[in-house]
């Protein structure tokens, strides 16, 4: 199908066409279409941009990657689908990252199918296609992860995550830095840095952030971060949207009963004018009301 670049939701309708394509060729599952949708109804409350707060998120999310031992951005399927250049950039700017795939409806084709959409966006290394090791305590395919990645990582970025398995990443002691458009997901509530941002925007952000830090590992603590501030600042974002959008004036309310008026029989269609009432013709102007003990009197009055 042809998307107009005119269609006023055009950059919405390319990231559906892209996921619809990535479903039928087995990297997204159904359930992948459907997180994407609630994605979307967010990221439209939150003006479909980087705000301020998210973007002082991510400024924060590549200091810390820079500064971990070994850091891993965790890939799924819709990321993949989303933002395969995304972790390629992200990669390429912070050499020590590792890239694992990881899914919750986990197949191997499609495990391949993911670890082959990176490896084509230029993603060197990708682990998790055969996992080696499982965290304990989580029921999904989720806990399956590579004993050389996820298992010993120090802090995870984990796009599009489910909240159970952003908690038992902390529970091991790694620090979680998430991507999710909803700032009420569990995800989002769980996460030591959450980003609350659409993926597309993220990745690239974070990226281009490492770059300007020099993309070697920086030395020390990173800096600290108050979650709840930034996951308030996106509600402060939305809660303005909608306030604005409350006051916003509505299209332009007609006249009652002017256009439902039916038209009278045999006028051919064309509206007939009865003319105006005696006296009233020809009026271009309102008549003005003299003010009150204005020194000018009305002709009327001089009579
Ligand atoms: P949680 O367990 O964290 O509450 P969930 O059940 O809400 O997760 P999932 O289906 O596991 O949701 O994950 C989808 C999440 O990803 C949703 O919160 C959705 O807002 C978010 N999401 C979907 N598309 C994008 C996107 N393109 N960029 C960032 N976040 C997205």
């Amino acid at each position: 199908m042809r998307l107009s670049r005119r269609h006023p939701r055009y950059a919405s309708l390319v990231v559906r066409a892209r996921l619809a394509a990535a479903s039928r060729a087995g990297l997204v599952v159904p359930e992948g279409l459907i997180a994407q949708g609630r994605g979307e109804a967010f990221d439209y409350l939150l003006g479909e941009r980087t705000s301020r707060s998210a973007r002082s998120a991510e400024r924060a999310a590549a200091r810390w990657l820079l500064a971990a031992a070994r850091p891993v951005v965790s890939v799924n399927g819709n990321v993949a689908a989303l933002a395969a250049d995304g972790v390629a950039r992200l990669a390429a700017a912070i050499p020590h990252l590792t890239v694992e795939v990881n899914l919750f409806h986990r197949t191997p084709s499609r495990a391949r199918a993911v670890a082959a959409a990176l490896r084509r966006a230029g993603v060197r290394r990708v682990l998790g296609v055969a996992p080696t090791a499982r965290i304990r305590g989580l029921p999904s395919d989720r806990a399956l992860v590579d004993a050389a990645g996820i298992l010993r990582a120090d802090v995870v970025l984990v796009p599009l995550e489910d909240g159970d398995r952003a908690a038992a990443l902390r529970a091991r002691g790694a620090r979680v830095i998430s991507i999710d458009l909803n700032p009420l997901s569990r995800t989002s509530l769980t996460a030591d840095l959450p980003i609350v941002d659409a993926v597309e925007r993220a990745l690239p952000n974070i990226a281009a952030a490492a770059r300007r830090l020099g993309g070697a590992p920086i030395r020390g603590r990173p800096p600290a971060v108050d979650a709840p501030a930034l996951r308030a600042a996106a509600l402060a974002t939305i809660g303005r949207r909608l306030r604005a959008a409350a006051r916003a004036p509505g299209p332009r309310a007609r006249r009652p009963g002017r256009a439902s008026r039916p038209r009278p029989r045999g006028s051919g269609g064309r509206s007939r004018r009865r003319p105006a009432p005696r006296g009233r013709r020809c009026r271009s102007r309102p008549r003005r009301r003299p003010r009150a003990g204005s020194a000018r009197r009305s002709p009327r009055a001089s009579r």
